[in-house]
C-alpha cells in the first residue's frame, strides 16, 4: 500500500509470542511488518509450560520445524497432587480428545521467544530490538508513530494499523480504556530455577508437576533444561498477606518448606537464579481494539498460569489479529468495528479457560478432580481442555457441561456436610 504513503502497512508493539505471530502471519500474507521490542533477544520471560494446541499455531505460521529443531524439552502431560501427597491426577495430553498432536515441549522463553523473532525476521518482518514504541498518533489516513532506537534517538514511521502485543504494560489499552482485574483469581507467584530436583523417568520426565495446597495455592515444577527445573509458588493474596517474609527468597523457601510434598524434592536442590514475583495478572481488557489498532496476547487479557493457557491464548490471538487486519487492509478500512468479531472470539476464548482456572480454586471441582470415579469420556473431555482445545465440538460441550453439573452437585453436598475448604 505504498500509494497511501505508509512505511509500514502494519506496526507490531512486542516480540513475544503474540507479537511474533501476529507479525508473522500479516508478513506471511504479504503484508509490510516493522516490529519494535524495547529489548534484545534473548531475554528472561516466565510463562515456560506449552500446550499441545500451539502446535496447531505453530503449523499455521510455518514455525513448526524451527520450534523442533530447538531441542526444547518433551511435554506429554500435567500431573496435580493433592496436599496429601497420595492422589495423584494426570492429565495425559494423548487421552485429549480433538488433540491431533499430543506432545508439546517445556521451553525457556529467552530461547523460545528468541526462535518466533527470528523466524517472523525469516518471514519477512522488519525486526527491530531494543527499539521502544514511545507514541501513536492516529488520524483518518494511518498511524504516526514515534520509537526510540537503539542509541535512544527519536524517530519517526507512518503504518496503516498498529498491534499492540507489548504485554502486561498494554501501551494502547491502558491509554484507551484499562485492564480489569479478576476479583476470583487473586494470587502472587514466586519463582525461580534450581538444578538438583529429581525427575519422573521415561515419557513423563518433561511433564508438569502441580502440588496444591490447603490455602487452594499451588506449586510448580516445570523442567526447562536437562539441568534446569522451573519451582513457582502460586499463593492467595491473603495468605501472601499473612505469612509473606521480607524478602522474595526467603517468601519462596517459606512456601516450598510449608508444602512438604513438593518441598521434599528440593532436599538436594541449589537456586540457581533469582526469586521473581509476579502479582496482579488475571485481567481482561475494557477494551481491545480501536481505530487502527488491536490488542492481542497479555495486553488484551492475562489468566491465571494454572492451566498454562498464555502463550497458547496469545499466539492464537496474533493469528486471529492478524487476519482481522488483513481483511481490513484489503477492504481499505480499519475502524474499530472491524475488530469486534477478533474481540467476541478473544473474549470467549478467555471466559472458556477462565472456567477451568476460576474452577481449580473452588473446593468443590478440586475434589471432583481429585476423584477416581470420573468416566472416561468426561475425563478425556477435560484433558482436551488442559491440552488447549479453545473451540470443542458439541459431545466436547456436553461432557464438559456434565463435569460441571458434577461440581454443583459436589458443591451442594459439601455445604450439607458444613466442610470449608482443602
Ligand atoms: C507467574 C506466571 C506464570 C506463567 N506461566 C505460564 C506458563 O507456564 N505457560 C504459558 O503459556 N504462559 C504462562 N504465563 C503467561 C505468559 O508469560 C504470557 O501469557 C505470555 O508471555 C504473553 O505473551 P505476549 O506476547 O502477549 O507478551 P510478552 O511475552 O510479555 O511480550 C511483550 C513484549 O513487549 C515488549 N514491549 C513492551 N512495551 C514495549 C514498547 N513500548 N515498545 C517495544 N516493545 C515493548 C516487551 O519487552 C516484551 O518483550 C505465566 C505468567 C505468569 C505471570
Amino acid at each position: 500500500m505504498t500509494g497511501s504513503g505508509w512505511d509500514f502497512d502494519v506496526a507490531v508493539v512486542g516480540g513475544g509470542p503474540g507479537g511474533s505471530s501476529a507479525a508473522t502471519a500479516l508478513a506471511r500474507r504479504g503484508r509490510r511488518v516493522v516490529l519494535f521490542e524495547r529489548d534484545r533477544f534473548p531475554r528472561f520471560h516466565i510463562g515456560e509450560s506449552q500446550l499441545p494446541w500451539c502446535n496447531e499455531v505453530l503449523r499455521a505460521l510455518g514455525a513448526e520445524q524451527a520450534v523442533r529443531a530447538a531441542g526444547f524439552v518433551p511435554k506429554w502431560g500435567a500431573s496435580f497432587r493433592r496436599p496429601g501427597g497420595d492422589d495423584e491426577q494426570y492429565a495425559d495430553f494423548s487421552a485429549a480428545v480433538e488433540t491431533p498432536t499430543p506432545q508439546t515441549f517445556q521451553v525457556l522463553r529467552e530461547r523460545f521467544d528468541e526462535v518466533l523473532l527470528r523466524h517472523a525476521q525469516a518471514s519477512g518482518v522488519d525486526v527491530r530490538e531494543r527499539h521502544r514504541l514511545v507514541d501513536a498518533a492516529f488520524d483518518g489516513a494511518g498511524v504516526t508513530l514515534r520509537y526510540a532506537d537503539a542509541g535512544g534517538v527519536e524517530r519517526g514511521a507512518r503504518a496503516g494499523a498498529v498491534v499492540d502485543a507489548s504485554g502486561r504494560s498494554a501501551f494502547l489499552v491502558k491509554r484507551y480504556g484499562r485492564h480489569e482485574y479478576d476479583p476470583l483469581l487473586r494470587n502472587v507467584a514466586l519463582h525461580a530455577h534450581y538444578e538438583g530436583v529429581p525427575r519422573a523417568q521415561g515419557r513423563r520426565a518433561g511433564d508438569i508437576r502441580m502440588f496444591t495446597r490447603t490455602d487452594m495455592g499451588w506449586l510448580w515444577f516445570i523442567p526447562v533444561s536437562e539441568s534446569a527445573m522451573s519451582v513457582g509458588a502460586v499463593i492467595p493474596v491473603a495468605t501472601h498477606r499473612r505469612e509473606g517474609k521480607a524478602s522474595a527468597e526467603q517468601s519462596l523457601a517459606h512456601y516450598l518448606a510449608d508444602t512438604p510434598t513438593a518441598g521434599a524434592l528440593l532436599e538436594r536442590a541449589r537456586r540457581v537464579s533469582e526469586v521473581r514475583v509476579d502479582a496482579d495478572y488475571s485481567y481482561v481488557a475494557s477494551r481491545m481494539a480501536g481505530d487502527r489498532w488491536v490488542a492481542v496476547g497479555d495486553a488484551a487479557a492475562f489468566l491465571d498460569p494454572i492451566f498454562s493457557t498464555g502463550v497458547l491464548l496469545a499466539m492464537q490471538g496474533g493469528l486471529d489479529a492478524a487476519e482481522a487486519i488483513d481483511a481490513g487492509l484489503r477492504r481499505g478500512a480499519l475502524p474499530a468495528r472491524a475488530f469486534a468479531r477478533y474481540e467476541r472470539l478473544v473474549r470467549r476464548r478467555y471466559h472458556h479457560f477462565r472456567r477451568f482456572a476460576t474452577g481449580f480454586y473452588d473446593p468443590a471441582f478440586r475434589d471432583l478432580w481429585f476423584s477416581p470415579r470420573k468416566t472416561s469420556g468426561i475425563y478425556r473431555a477435560i484433558v482436551s481442555v488442559l491440552a488447549g482445545n479453545w473451540r470443542p465440538s458439541l459431545a466436547t460441550r456436553l461432557r464438559i457441561a456434565a463435569f460441571f453439573a458434577l461440581v454443583q452437585l459436589r458443591r451442594v453436598e459439601r455445604r450439607l456436610r458444613g466442610m470449608q475448604d482443602g
